[in-house]
């Protein structure tokens, strides 16, 4: 029982993370390919025990409407592609699983959410963060009220982008800098741990005039998020400094902090709360797990059981509106409000 995936797209994230990750999935299989380079598929293929003839190029990408084994079609191409196959995708009938950010705008978003709702297929985002063992357990420690009232949350997820040719530094093909890219993750995770929504912003990008890989987009970003409760989130993110990722969240009655937060493997969960005048500090034993091979097989039980995904197109919209509040707010030097 389980799944059929077409892979669309084939960098790094789909020969280093996803289809390895079928290999620790309970209800995932890989059937298909979708590549401009056939060579390149075809080896793929083999390694994976993939038919020959469910190699696809991006032009009869709409076979895969005749291919009875493709149950879902995950799409793994640069961000300004998304909205493209997913509207193309979902003609073809079968469910989608479309990496994040979901698109480069709130417009594509919404019109990926229609087209899916149109073909009356599944649409999930694939926020992988929330698959991941110690961020849902950080979830739980929040839901059982472990840490009291939410005050705060601090995050950061940084890394250095090299190469100043590649699509992630060409605005129409990113959507933007280093926020859409690894920023999402902090605001996600504000968002996702505390299960409040933002009702303000106030932001600041920095792109440096001298330095080749920003002509087209934002080096650095910082933000903070109000929201409703009195929680705030501030997060920073940058793709000009040395890989950081952490998150650490205060409530009224413990702190939790995660580093890294992000990570493919690794991640790292403590909390403390005051017993007296003691510092209990407690590091949940949590077993690691193959987060790709969980947020498939929970697309594939969506589809096995009909049922919602738990980050579904509604999610990346809701992070397209934050983000493009936040360039907003950091354009005007203004607060902005949702
Ligand atoms: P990549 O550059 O390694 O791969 C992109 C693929 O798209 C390549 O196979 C490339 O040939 C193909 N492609 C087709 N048309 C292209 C074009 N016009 N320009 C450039 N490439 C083109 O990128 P990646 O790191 O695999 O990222 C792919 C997607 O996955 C992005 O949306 C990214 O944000 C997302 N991603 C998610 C995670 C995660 O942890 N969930 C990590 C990395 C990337």
């Amino acid at each position: 029982r389980r799944v059929g995936f077409a892979i669309v797209g084939l960098g790094r994230l789909s020969l280093n993370q996803i289809l390895p990750a079928f290999g620790s999935s309970e209800y995932s299989k890989p059937v298909a390919l979708v590549s401009g380079d056939r060579a390149k598929a075809a080896k793929i293929a083999a390694q994976y025990g993939i038919n020959g003839s469910a190699i696809y190029g991006y032009a009869n990408y709409e076979e895969l409407a005749k291919n009875p084994e493709v149950k879902a079609i995950y799409i793994v191409l640069p961000n300004g592609m998304h909205e493209e196959y997913v509207v193309r995708g979902a003609k073809t009938g079968k469910h989608i699983l479309c990496e994040k950010p979901m698109a480069t705008s709130s417009k594509e978003a919404e019109h990926m959410i229609t087209a899916c709702k149109q073909a009356k297929v599944k649409l999930m985002i694939a926020y992988r963060q929330q698959y991941e063992p110690h961020n849902r357990a950080l979830r739980q420690l929040v839901t059982e009220g472990k840490l009291g009232e939410l005050r705060g949350f601090v995050s950061s997820n940084s890394q250095q982008e090299g190469d100043p040719a590649q699509w992630r530094l060409k605005r129409s093909l990113s959507g933007g800098g280093c926020l859409p890219d690894v920023g999402l993750y902090c605001l996600n995770a504000a968002r996702f741990l505390s299960g409040e929504e933002p009702s303000e912003v106030m932001a600041q990008t920095w792109q440096p005039k001298d330095d080749l890989r920003f002509v087209e987009v934002e080096a650095s970003c910082s933000f903070s998020l109000r929201f409703p409760s009195g929680y705030t989130a501030t997060c920073t993110t940058s793709y000009d400094v040395h890989k950081s990722q952490f998150l650490r969240m205060e409530g009224t009655s413990a702190w939790a902090e995660m580093s890294p937060a992000f990570a493919y493997h690794g991640n790292k969960l403590k909390w403390s709360h005051l017993d007296g005048e003691h510092e209990n500090e407690i590091a949940p034993q949590i077993e690691e797990k193959d987060q790709f091979a969980l947020e498939m097989d929970h697309f594939a039980e969506c589809i096995l059981e009909g049922i919602e995904p738990k980050t579904p197109g509604e999610e990346g919209l809701r992070d397209h509106r934050v983000m493009e509040a936040i360039y907003e707010s950091a354009r005007t030097g203004k607060r902005v409000k949702l």
